[in-house]
C-alpha cells in the first residue's frame, strides 16, 4: 500500500491495483492511510489472479482475476505486475539461532520468552529480540521494541550480581557413573562431563524444565524443587489411604498452564470431579515413566499429563519430550499387561477452565470401563519401593 501511494503520488497518471485476498489496516493512522490511498485513485480488488499471460508484441501482462465482491471478472494488462510474498525471517539468522540456541516460534520468527510479560526477552538470559526479528512490524512499533529492548539491556548491565532460578537440573555425583545418555537430551547443551568422567550441570544455560530426567536410568539427574524423592512422596501422599472402590486421576499439571487452570477453578469455586488429584510440575517434560509407572503402582487409575499449548510452551520442547515419556510408559504398561487407555495428554491455555472440566470427566467416563490393576501386577510396574 505504501509503495502504491509513493508511486501515485509520483506519477498520478498511472493506474494502480491492488489484489488482495485479505487486507487489514489494524495500526494507528493505518485505516486513514488505506482510505487516503483509495481516494488517490489506487483500486482494491479483493481476488486471487488465476492467469498471467505475456503478450509478445507489447511484452504487457494480462491478467485474469474474479473480484470476489462485486463477482465480475476482470481481464487487464499491466505494464508490470509485483508479487508481495508474506514476510518471513532471513535464513542468514540460523547461525546466531543456533549458536545462542535461540527458539522459534510456529511461524519462523524468534520466539520471546512470553508474549504479554516478557516482549522483548528471550529464553536465553541477557538475549532480548526486537522488530522483525520477533514477527513483522512497521516502523513505529519496531522502534518501541528496540526502545524497550534497550531498557531491558541497561537494567541487565547495571546489575552487580545475576541472579538466576534456583529451579535447576543438578546431578548427585555418587549415583552418576558416567554414561553420558544425559548428555544428548537436553536442547540447551547444559549438561556436560566434568574432569571426573562425571556428568555436571552448567546452571548459568539451564532452563529447568526438567526434560533431561528421563534420560538417566540411574536417577543421578534431578531438579531442585522437584526432585524425584519429593515427587513419589507427593504421589505416595495423594494416593495413600484410597478406599477401596474408589478411583484416581492423577493430573500431573505444569506449572505455567495446567496448574494455573486448576488454580483459578479452585478461586472461582468450580466444580470438577472429585477423583481427581492434582500435582504441580514444572512442565510436561518433568513427567518421566518412572513417576507415571510409580502412580499407578499406588493406586492412579488413569493419568493425565498437562502442558500449555504448543504456541505458548514457555520452554518449547517440554510437551514433545512429555509425550515420549508417555510413549515409554504405556509401551510399560502393555507389556505388564495391563488394559486399555490410561494416560492422557492435553495441551491446555490459561483460560481454558471448562476444558479441563470436561476433559476430567470425560476421562472419569472412560475409567468406569476399566478394570483395576491387581496388586500382583502393580508391584511389578516399578521397582521403586
Ligand atoms: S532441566 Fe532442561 S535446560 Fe536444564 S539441563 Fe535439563 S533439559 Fe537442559
Ligand atoms: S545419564 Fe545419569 S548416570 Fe549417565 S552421565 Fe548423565 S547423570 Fe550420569
Amino acid at each position: 500500500m505504501k509503495l502504491a501511494s509513493l508511486l501515485k503520488a509520483a506519477k498520478p497518471e498511472t493506474d494502480i491495483y491492488v489484489f488482495y485476498t485479505d487486507l487489514r489496516a489494524f495500526g494507528k493512522g493505518f485505516e486513514e492511510y488505506y482510505k487516503k490511498s483509495q481516494k488517490m485513485g489506487i483500486k482494491f480488488v479483493r481476488g486471487k489472479p488465476s492467469h498471467f499471460t505475456e503478450n509478445p508484441f507489447t511484452k504487457q501482462i494480462s491478467i485474469t482475476v474474479e473480484d470476489t465482491l462485486s463477482r465480475q471478472v476482470i481481464e487487464s494488462d499491466f505494464d508490470l505486475v509485483v508479487l508481495a510474498n508474506g514476510m518471513g525471517l532471513s535464513k542468514a539468522s540460523d547461525p546466531i539461532a543456533n549458536f545462542l540456541k535461540l527458539a522459534k516460534s510456529e511461524d519462523g520468527f524468534f520466539k520471546e520468552a512470553h508474549p504479554k510479560y516478557k516482549p522483548v526477552d528471550t529464553l536465553v538470559e541477557g538475549v532480548f529480540i526486537a522488530g522483525t526479528a520477533q514477527g513483522p512490524k512497521d516502523i513505529p512499533d519496531t522502534v518501541a521494541q528496540a526502545s524497550a529492548a534497550a531498557a531491558r539491556v541497561m537494567v541487565t548491565l547495571a546489575q552487580k550480581e545475576f541472579k538466576i532460578d534456583p529451579i535447576l537440573a543438578f546431578v548427585d555425583q555418587n549415583k552418576c557413573d558416567g554414561c553420558e545418555k544425559c548428555l544428548e537430551n537436553c536442547p540447551k547443551n547444559a549438561i556436560v562431563m566434568n574432569g571426573n568422567g562425571k556428568a555436571e550441570v552448567v546452571e548459568a544455560l539451564c532452563l529447568g524444565c526438567g526434560s533431561c530426567i528421563a534420560s538417566c536410568p540411574t536417577e543421578a539427574l534431578d531438579l531442585h524443587a522437584y526432585t524425584s524423592d519429593q515427587l513419589y512422596a507427593q504421589i505416595d501422599a495423594i494416593l495413600l489411604n484410597k478406599p477401596e472402590g474408589e478411583k484416581r486421576i492423577l493430573v500431573f499439571a505444569d506449572n505455567n498452564c495446567t496448574y494455573r487452570v486448576a488454580d483459578a477453578l479452585g478461586v472461582r469455586k468450580m466444580k470438577y470431579t472429585a477423583e481427581t488429584r492434582i500435582m504441580r510440575m514444572p512442565s510436561s517434560g518433568r513427567v518421566t515413566p518412572n513417576l507415571i509407572m510409580y502412580a499407578f503402582k499406588k493406586g492412579a487409575d488413569t493419568v493425565l499429563i498437562g502442558d500449555c499449548e504448543i504456541n505458548n510452551l514457555p520452554v518449547p520442547w517440554t510437551s514433545k519430550v512429555g509425550k515420549e515419556n508417555i510413549e515409554v510408559a504405556k509401551k510399560r504398561l502393555e507389556e505388564a499387561g495391563v488394559q486399555g487407555d490410561r494416560i492422557f495428554f492435553e495441551e491446555f491455555n490459561a483460560g481454558a477452565l471448562q476444558r479441563f472440566i470436561d476433559t476430567v470427566t470425560n476421562i472419569s467416563e472412560t475409567m468406569k470401563g476399566l478394570q483395576p490393576i491387581t496388586s500382583e501386577v502393580k508391584e511389578g510396574l516399578c521397582q521403586r519401593k
